[in-house]
This record gives C-alpha cells, sequence and structure tokens, in this order.
C-alpha cells in the first residue's frame, strides 16, 4: 500500500498569495518584465535603523534561544505600543512574541477551538483565515459583505450566523483585500454580539497603520473591559515597517489564552528569531518618521491606481480607504475570450494578464469573490503607470 499524507494536509489550499508572488519573482528572475500588483509586502527595504539594530544583536551575542513568548525588551516596547497608539493596558504575561502575524493567528486558533467549532468571518477574507480554523479542526463561516457597502458586513447581517457552535470572529481592519476600514460604530455592534453570544474576537490589525485621508484605527478590544476580556489582538511589524522577511508579530489578549498560545508555541518553533526580536523592540520605539513617509507614499499610488483603473471602460474598483490592496470587479468581461481564450473567473483573468502582458494580480476567487481580482499597490509610481497601462491594452483586447 502506497503512504500517503495525512487527510487534513491533503484538504490545505496553499497560499495563492504567496504563489502568485514567487511565481512573479521566478519569472522576474528568468529576466522577464513583469510588473507585480500581487505582492503583499511593501517594496521598501527595511529602514536602516533597523538594520543596524539586527548588526548591534549580533555583534552583542543576541544569538540564543530567548524566553518562548518573547524577550522583555520587545514586550515592553509593545507593551508601550499598545497604550500609546490604542489605548490598552496589558502586562506582559498577556503578551506573546511569534514567527510572524501568521503564527499569532493560527497559535490564537489553537488555543481557543476545539473541532466543530465555528468560527465567523466576513468576506471577501485574507486566504489564510479559512484555512487556519481548518486546519485546528473548526468550521470556517463566511459572511458576505456587499461592494456597495464597502464590503462591511452589518452586525445584523452578522448575527444570522450566530449558532451554539460559534467560538470566535476573525476582525480584519484594515482589511486585506479589500482596503476596507471598521469605523467604531460597526465595532461596537460587533462588540455587543460578541458580549451577548459569548464568543472571542481575534482582531487582526497588521495594517493599523496604513490608513489614508486622516481616518484613524480603533482597536475592537479598546471599546470596553468586557469585549477586551474577549479580544486576541494580532499585529506585528511585517507591513508597518517592512519587515516582511523578519517574521515578527506579536499577540495581545486575556492571560489564560496567552498562556496556551505559550504552551502551544513552546512546542512548535519556540522563540521568535533572537536577533529579529531586537531589530522589531528599536523599530517599535523610533518608527514614527518612516511611517508617516511611507503613508505617503502609498497615498499617492493609491491615488494613481485609483484613477488609472476608473478611467478603463469595462472595470470598476472603490477608492480603499487602508492597506494597500484595491479589489477590481471585472465582471463585465467573464464570459469573454481573449487569445482565444473564455475568461470564466478571476483565475482565467489572472492567467491570462500574466500571461499575455506579464503583469500579476491575485485571483480573489481566492478571498471568496470570484468577480474580482486583488491588486496591491506597494510598488513604485513608475511601475504602477506601465502595469495599468498594459491591464487596458487587456481589456480592450477581450471580445
Ligand atoms: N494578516 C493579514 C491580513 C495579512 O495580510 C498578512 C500577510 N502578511 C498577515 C496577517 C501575516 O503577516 P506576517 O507576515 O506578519 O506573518
Ligand atoms: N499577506 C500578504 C498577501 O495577502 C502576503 C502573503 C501572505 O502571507 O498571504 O499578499
Amino acid at each position: 500500500m502506497a503512504l500517503t499524507v495525512s487527510q487534513k494536509c491533503k484538504n490545505i489550499h496553499p497560499s495563492v498569495t504567496l504563489a502568485i508572488d514567487s511565481r512573479a519573482k521566478q519569472l522576474r528572475a528568468m529576466g522577464l518584465d513583469v510588473i507585480g500588483f500581487g505582492a503583499g509586502e511593501p517594496d521598501f527595504d527595511t529602514p536602516k535603523y533597523i538594520k543596524d539594530a539586527a548588526k548591534d544583536a549580533l555583534d552583542a551575542g543576541l544569538t540564543k534561544y530567548t524566553p518562548v513568548a518573547g524577550t522583555l525588551e520587545l514586550k515592553s516596547e509593545i507593551q508601550a505600543k499598545l497604550m500609546r497608539d490604542n489605548g490598552l493596558e496589558y502586562e506582559l504575561t498577556d503578551i506573546i512574541v511569534s514567527t510572524g502575524a501568521k503564527q499569532c493567528l493560527f497559535n490564537a486558533l489553537s488555543a481557543i477551538i476545539d473541532p466543530g467549532d465555528e468560527v465567523l468571518i466576513p468576506s471577501p477574507a485574507w486566504v489564510s483565515y479559512p484555512e487556519i480554523v481548518s486546519m485546528v479542526g473548526g468550521t470556517p463561516v463566511m459572511v458576505n459583505g456587499l461592494a456597495e457597502n464597502s464590503y462591511v458586513v452589518p452586525a445584523e447581517e452578522l448575527e444570522k450566523h450566530i449558532t451554539d457552535k460559534t467560538k470566535a470572529l476573525i476582525l480584519n481592519s484594515p482589511n486585506n483585500p479589500t482596503g476596507s476600514v471598521l469605523d467604531r460604530e460597526v465595532l461596537k455592534a460587533y462588540a455587543e454580539l460578541a458580549v451577548k453570544y459569548g464568543f472571542y474576537v481575534i482582531s487582526d490589525e497588521i495594517y493599523e497603520k496604513l490608513i489614508y485621508d486622516g481616518g484613524h484605527h480603533v482597536s475592537i478590544a479598546s471599546l470596553g473591559e468586557d469585549i477586551k476580556a474577549q479580544t486576541i489582538v494580532i499585529n506585528g511589524v511585517s507591513k508597518s515597517y517592512a519587515m516582511t522577511g523578519w517574521r515578527i508579530g506579536y499577540a495581545a489578549g486575556p492571560k489564560n489564552v496567552i498562556k496556551a498560545m505559550t504552551s502551544f508555541q513552546s512546542h512548535t518553533t519556540s522563540n521568535a528569531n533572537s536577533i529579529a526580536q531586537h531589530a522589531a523592540a528599536v523599530a517599535l520605539t523610533n518608527g514614527e518618521r518612516f511611517m508617516h513617509e511611507s503613508l505617503m507614499e502609498f497615498t499617492a499610488r493609491r491615488n494613481l491606481m485609483y484613477d488609472m483603473l476608473s478611467s478603463i471602460n469595462g472595470l470598476k474598483c472603490s477608492l480603499p480607504q487602508g492597506a494597500f490592496y484595491m479589489m477590481l470587479d471585472i465582471s463585465s468581461l467573464i464570459g469573454k475570450s481573449v487569445n482565444g481564450k473564455v475568461i470564466g473567473g478571476s483565475d482565467d483573468f489572472a492567467g491570462a494578464l500574466l500571461e499575455s502582458k506579464m503583469v500579476a494580480v491575485v485571483p480573489a476567487r481566492a478571498f471568496g469573490d470570484d468577480h474580482c481580482v486583488r491588486l496591491s499597490y506597494a510598488t513604485t509610481r513608475e511601475k504602477i503607470i506601465v502595469g495599468i497601462s498594459r491591464i487596458e491594452e487587456f481589456v480592450k483586447e477581450c471580445e
């Protein structure tokens, strides 16, 4: 009998976002002129003061295991950040550092989900949420938001999907892939539901520093002691400090949940990288200037991409309020053909666009909406101009 892999692993759909990104990087390495709107990572290099901190960490011999939940230095900076930026008071034992926000999510869901528990996920949603829920034995319950409502799911709609098995709700504001931002009123309504029915909220705030037009981030945990006691806040340095490769994320939440996450992590990856932990601590102490400059640049890129896309006949999009993603509605092209191939949905569109125009976008089927593709504007303005012009040519070729 042939040896097989587990049923659990057979059922995993590999991350489409990471797959598209590595395909675009591979084509570029082959010398092809690929414009990448797929990558969910800032194109800027990590600021020098952070790189210098990593060199200092090496020179100081910070090359050993650290406590599983993170160094005192980094946890103290996270504690100060959560108070300063979010008005949230946590003890050091309520905080854990992990290998990226992705591991924090995996730890958090592993800590709270039993087989058969349901997890509410407003959709469109980042690809990894439903996969992680399934991997830990839970059932993802996707609740669709509408484009005309900036994809925000009204609390009344969410309430219809609550059952006696609902164990958690995953929120992501600013949102990947829609770019929408949840305001205080919506968050209050969600918090009331969580407290009334008794379920956890996992609040993924990784794009917190990328909110445009003077908008402000609100953490649902800051809306009262009741909801704070049920919320696990997830954040990290990947997006705000251009540190995707360093793999540092963190979570803060109820003591018993953080303790369970720490036990879980003690048998999986132990601590996050010791050198990156020191660099992340320094990043958090001194990042205002870099973040201000990157927000200005992302604002200009967002406006440029939106203006160019809105002027193309046959495509629709709306101006995102946060993160660095835009959903592009390709409904009017579905059923048309390009280069003799019918566009049946977002995968066909993304595949044909990459093949014929060397522009990488992510099919939003992966996020739960097959009528859209997701574009990331974490790339230069020059590339945005070239890439969107190629999309315009592509659309004209569809018949
Ligand atoms: N949450 C969201 C919404 C994301 O888009 C990503 C992608 N980076 C993550 C979490 C994971 O972040 P990290 O790189 O810190 O693991
Ligand atoms: N989160 C980013 C994205 O959505 C990076 C890739 C990933 O981790 O999914 O593109």
